[in-house]
C-alpha cells in the first residue's frame, strides 16, 4: 500500500488492510513451490509515525497458512502471525540511479527502507515478513514421529509391524533357512 507522507499526522497513523498473499508477484513462488498456500488474506496492522525526516513503522501481520508436514506428508492449517518494525529514510540524491542490487543490499544491511520522499510503500515490508513466516520445514506438532522408513506406515496412528520387535540379524538368517 502506497501512503502519502501528508496523511501522517503528528499523532501518528494507523492503518489496517489486507494484503492479498496470492496475487503478489512476490510470493508467487511460495504457493508453486508447494511449501505453502496462503487461506486467507494476510491482515496488515501499521503504526506510521515521522520522526524528522524519516517514517518508523511498527507492524503486526497474520495469515493462515496450509501446510504440508516435512515427516508424515499430512497436510494441516496453521495460523501464523509476527510483529515487525522498519524505518523509511528519503533516497538520497546520489543513490536515485544505482544499480539496483547496490542499492537493495545497501537497504537491507542497516534494516532500512528508501522512500522518495513523497509517499512510501509498504508492500515491500510486508512481503519480506510474510516470506519468513512460511516454515522452512513444517512439522504438523513439534513432535510428529513421521512415516516408517520400512513400510511407509504413518507412525503417529500407531507403531507397524516391521518396527514391533528389532530383529537380530543372524536369527533373521536362521529363520530364512528354516522356512526353505
Ligand atoms: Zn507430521
Ligand atoms: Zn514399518
Amino acid at each position: 500500500m502506497r501512503v502519502h507522507l501528508d496523511a501522517i499526522k503528528d499523532t501518528g497513523l494507523h492503518l489496517t488492510y489486507e494484503f492479498d498473499p496470492v496475487r503478489d508477484e512476490g510470493l508467487a513462488d511460495v504457493e508453486q513451490s508447494g511449501e505453502a498456500v496462503f487461506l486467507t488474506p494476510v491482515i496488515v496492522n501499521l503504526e506510521l509515525n515521522r520522526v524528522g525526516d524519516t517514517v518508523e513503522v511498527r507492524g503486526h501481520l497474520s495469515v493462515r497458512l496450509g501446510l504440508t508436514c516435512g515427516r508424515c506428508l499430512a497436510e494441516f492449517e496453521q495460523d501464523v502471525a509476527t510483529d515487525f518494525s522498519c524505518v523509511f529514510v528519503p533516497q538520497p540524491e546520489e543513490r536515485r540511479h544505482p544499480t539496483p542490487g547496490d542499492l537493495e543490499l545497501e537497504a537491507e544491511d542497516v534494516g532500512l527502507l528508501f522512500f522518495d520522499g513523497q509517499a512510501l510503500e509498504t508492500d515491500e515490508a510486508v512481503r519480506e515478513e510474510v516470506l519468513a513466516l512460511v516454515p522452512y520445514r513444517a512439522l504438523c506438532r513439534p513432535d510428529c514421529r513421521g512415516l516408517c522408513p520400512n513400510c511407509g506406515a504413518n507412525l503417529n496412528t500407531g507403531a507397524c509391524t516391521c518396527t514391533a520387535a528389532p530383529v537380530d540379524p543372524r536369527l533373521a538368517i536362521l529363520s530364512k533357512l528354516k522356512t526353505r
